[in-house]
C-alpha cells in the first residue's frame, strides 16, 4: 500500500538530507513536510521537484489538517545551541508540543519516528554512552530546554507505545556536520569554517579540550533511512547513531586551520555547562543495523563540508554572523 509520509523539520540540515532519501521511495504516495524555517532555509529543498513533495510553511505545534498519515519523522527543533538558548519556550514547543501534535495524525499502525540526541546523557560519567546510560542533565541548567525536552518526549512516545501501542521510533543523534548545516548555525565544525573562510578566526570556546564524536551526515541519513523505513526493524529505540571516533574540538580546529591559509585560533570564555566528552556506544546500533558503520572519515567530511560552504560562503555570501552562547571580546 502506498504510504503518506510527514516530515516535520524537513527543510533543515539533516531534514532536507532525509528528504532526499524519501523521494527515492517508490512505495510513497505522498510526503508532506512542515517547517516554519527559524533554522532550516527554504534553498535547502530548492532541488526537489517530486510532484509528491508538499511543503507547508508551519509551526508543528499547531500545524493542522484532515489528513492523516502512515509514517511520521518528527526533526523539527533547532540544534545548535545557541539558537535553542535564545528561544528556549520555542524549542520545547517544537520538540514535545510537536509531537503531541503528530501523534494526532497517525493511520491505525502509523508509525512515528523522533530524532532524539546524546544530550540526554548530558556530561556523562562513563564512556562510551551505552543507551542505557541515564545521563547527567541539569533540568534548570541553560541547556534543559533542548535536553530535557527531548528526554520528555523519548518519555511521551514510550508511554504511548505502551499505553496505546503506538509504533515508534527512537534514534539519539550524536553531533552531526556537513553539507546544508547554514553557515551562521553556529555549531562547531560549521562555524569553525564559516570563520576559516571569513575573519580568519575559529572561536575556541574554553580551552578546547572537551571533544565530540562527529558523524558526517551522509553516513548518518544512511542509518536514518534504515531504522526508519528501509529496514524491517523490530525495535522502538533508543538507538545511539553516530560515529564513534572521538576528536578534542581544539584538533577540529586546528584541522580545518591546516586546511585554509591564514586561518587561526582565538580562545574564548567557556560556555557554562558545555559537556566534557560524548562518544555513542554503537553495540546495539551494530546489531540492529548489521552492515552500517560510519564510512567518511573526519578528513573526508571536513573537506566535503568545506567545498560546500566556500560555495555558499564565499561564492553565494551567505550570512556567517552566528549568535554566540558566550561574550565574546569585539
Ligand atoms: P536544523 O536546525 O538544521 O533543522 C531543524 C528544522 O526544524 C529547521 O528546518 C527548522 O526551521 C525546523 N523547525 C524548528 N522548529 C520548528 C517548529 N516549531 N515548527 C516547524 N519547523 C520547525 O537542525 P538539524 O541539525 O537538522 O537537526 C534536526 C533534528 O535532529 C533536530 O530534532 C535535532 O534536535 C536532532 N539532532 C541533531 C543533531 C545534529 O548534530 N545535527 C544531533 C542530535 C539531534
Ligand atoms: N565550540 C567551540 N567553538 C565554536 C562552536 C562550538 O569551541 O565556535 C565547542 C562547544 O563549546 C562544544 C563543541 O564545540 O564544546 C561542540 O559544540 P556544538 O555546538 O557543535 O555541539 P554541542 O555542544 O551541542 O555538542
Amino acid at each position: 500500500m502506498a504510504k503518506k509520509v510527514l516530515v516535520s523539520g524537513g527543510a533543515g540540515f539533516i531534514g532536507s538530507h532525509i528528504v532526499d532519501r524519501l523521494v527515492r521511495r517508490n512505495d510513497m504516495e505522498t510526503l508532506v513536510i512542515v517547517d516554519n524555517f527559524w533554522t532550516g532555509l527554504r534553498e535547502n529543498l530548492a532541488h526537489v521537484t517530486d510532484p509528491r513533495v508538499h511543503l507547508v510553511q508551519a509551526d508543528v505545534e499547531t500545524f493542522a489538517t484532515a489528513e492523516k498519515f502512515d509514517e511520521i519523522i518528527h526533526l523539527a527543533s533547532p540544534a545548535s545551541p545557541p539558537w535553542y538558548m535564545r528561544e528556549p519556550a520555542r524549542t520545547i514547543k517544537a520538540n514535545l508540543v510537536g509531537a503531541l501534535n503528530l501523534v494526532e495524525m497517525l493511520n491505525p499502525g502509523g508509525r512515528i519516528s523522533f530524532a532524539s540526541t546524546s544530550e540526554v546523557y548530558g556530561d556523562p560519567l562513563i564512556s562510551p554512552q551505552p543507551e542505557s546510560y541515564r545521563g547527567q542533565v541539569d533540568c534548570t541548567g541553560p541547556r534543559s530546554s533542548y535536553d530535557e525536552s527531548k528526554r520528555c518526549t523519548e518519555s511521551l512516545l514510550f508511554e504511548l507505545h505502551r499505553t496505546a501501542g503506538i509504533d515508534i521510533r527512537i534514534v539519539r543523534l550524536f553531533n552531526v556536520y556537513g553539507t546544508r548545516t547554514r553557515p551562521d548555525d553556529g555549531r562547531a565544525v560549521s562555524n569553525f569554517l564559516s570563520q576559516a573562510l571569513t575573519t580568519g578566526e575559529l572561536t575556541i570556546y574554553g580551552d578546547g579540550l572537551q571533544s565530540r564524536s562527529w558523524g558526517y551526515v551522509d553516513d548518518i541519513v544512511s542509518a536514518l533511512e534504515r531504522y526508519f523505513w528501509l529496514d524491517n526493524v523490530d525495535y522502538c529505540g533508543p538507538l545511539n547513531v553516530g560515529n564513534d571516533r572521538e576528536i578534542p574540538v581544539i584538533d577540529v580546529a586546528r584541522h580545518i586551520v591546516s586546511l585554509v591559509p591564514g586561518a587561526r585560533l582565538k580562545l574564548c570564555p567557556p560556555i557554562p555547562q558545555d559537556p566534557t566528552n560524548r562518544r555513542p556506544d554503537l553495540t546495539l546500533c551494530r546489531k540492529v543495523l548489521p552492515g552500517w558503520e560510519a564510512n567518511i572519515t573526519y578528513e573526508e567530511g571536513v573537506r566535503r563540508t568545506l567545498e560546500w560552504f566556500r560555495e555558499a560562503v564565499v561564492l553565494k555570501g551567505a550570512q556567517t554572523d552566528a549568535p554566540s552562547p558566550v561574550r565574546l571580546e569585539s
